[in-house]
């Protein structure tokens, strides 16, 4: 095999969601999809179908440890994609991890609730996201709910986004899907003083795992080799696309057609 067709690993720390519309398996999919090779490691369990979560079990912390210290012992990892950490001792465990890995391009999902509304992270995992993942991130895509959870008294995009840079990310994408707005209203704001707004038509339907879809992508895209406002830019348009095409395949929220037909 010529090393031109060999893709790009992209280190996927993430929480399982049993139905596939979020979660790990959305993670594979699009990292999949966008041309490089996912490595899955379980930070948590949930029990949950399309509608509700019911359960949250966070993994081991050294057990998650255990995972990706296997996956970066072995493979050329080309980039870092952070979903559903669920407890701040995780979360500990995969800031001391990465700061072993300081050059690694790291995208942060910094996953608190489900779309239903579910919490899905102890409250604790906040301040570590804060002061140990978020310093280290590339990238991070709270929605517009997360963003003020990590910067209480503020609700100003721009506000926001300049706040959580000063935390110590290279570039924030904050995602107004949550909002209640006629169309979704995303801003990218960088370090250096890039700042570009993204306007989507919003779509009729609920969808699972919209947030994991778009980090994934941008993930991928990095280990390609794209800039970061590059990568925000395209992996928007491929989850627009993948939520357009969404599929009802259960009771409650549309699953992202994360490969186009
Ligand atoms: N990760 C897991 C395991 C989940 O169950 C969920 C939501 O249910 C998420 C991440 C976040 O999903 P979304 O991409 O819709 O924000």
């Amino acid at each position: 095999m010529q090393s031109a067709s060999i893709p790009p690993v992209v280190l996927i720390i993430a929480g399982n969601d049993p139905t596939g519309g979020a979660g790990l398996a959305a993670d594979i999919q699009a990292v999949s999809a966008l041309g490089a090779h996912p490595a899955p490691v379980a930070a948590a369990l949930t029990v949950q179908d399309t509608r509700d979560v019911s359960r949250v079990e966070p993994v081991d912390p050294v057990l998650v440890s255990e995972q990706a210290d296997a996956v970066l012992a072995d493979l050329p990892v080309a980039a870092v994609k952070l979903g559903l950490l669920a407890s701040a001792a995780v979360g500990r465990a995969v800031a001391a991890l990465l700061r072993a890995h300081p050059k690694l391009p790291l995208v942060v999902d910094p996953v608190l609730k489900a779309g239903g509304g579910e919490t899905l992270a102890e409250e604790a995992l906040i301040e570590v996201y804060r002061r140990e993942i978020f310093p280290r991130a590339t990238l991070i895509t709270p929605n517009a709910a997360e963003s003020r959870r990590f910067i209480p008294g503020t609700s100003d995009a721009t506000a926001l986004g300049a706040a959580l840079l000063a935390l110590g990310a290279a570039h924030v994408l904050i995602k107004g899907a949550d909002e209640a707005t006629p169309a979704v209203h995303n801003l990218f704001m960088s370090a250096d003083g890039g700042r570009q707004e993204f306007t989507w038509p919003r779509l009729p339907g609920v969808y699972h795992g919209s947030g994991c879809t778009l980090a994934s992508a941008a993930a991928a895209l990095l280990a390609l080799g794209e800039t970061p406002a590059a990568a925000v830019s395209r992996a928007q348009d491929y989850t627009w696309k993948a939520l357009q095409a969404g599929m009802p395949l259960g009771r409650g929220q549309f699953i992202p057609r994360r490969f186009p037909a």
